[in-house]
């Protein structure tokens, strides 16, 4: 795990430099509507110290995937979509063949409507 990298998109997101719309943090993760929603609910919640993807989290940073779902139950919460008739889906992709696009570890809370299954 790093702190900090500063050719980072969502590290610079984390730190406050480049500009979010926020739904909840915490003192280790931060959750932002994703800019290209894929649904009417689409936050991603990043840990703020960088790690790469899931494929690169190790035993000292293990403990930010458990801190990432848990802040993406209270996005659930405050974006209304907790109640068991409704539901969401957590993603993580890894890698060119699942379109990662942004090399920070995120989680993507996606909800607001019926997913499709398979995705794509
Ligand atoms: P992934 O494809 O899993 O790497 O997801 C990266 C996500 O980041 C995509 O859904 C993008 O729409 C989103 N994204 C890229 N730039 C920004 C940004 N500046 N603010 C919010 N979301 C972004």
């Amino acid at each position: 795990m790093m702190a900090h990298m500063s050719d980072c998109l969502f590290c610079r997101i984390a730190s406050g430099e480049l500009p979010s719309t926020i739904v909840a943090e915490s003192e280790l993760a931060l959750a932002f509507r994703d800019a290209a929603p894929q649904a009417p609910v689409h936050v991603l919640v990043v840990p703020r110290a960088h790690v790469t993807s899931a494929h690169t989290v190790r035993d000292a940073d293990a403990h930010l995937i458990g801190e990432l779902v848990l802040l993406a139950q209270r996005v659930a919460v405050i974006e209304g979509i907790d109640a068991e008739d409704r539901g969401y889906r957590l993603v993580m992709n890894v890698g060119a063949d699942a379109n990662m696009s942004v090399p920070h570890l995120h989680l993507h809370v996606l909800g607001g409507r019926k997913l499709g299954w398979p995705p794509g």
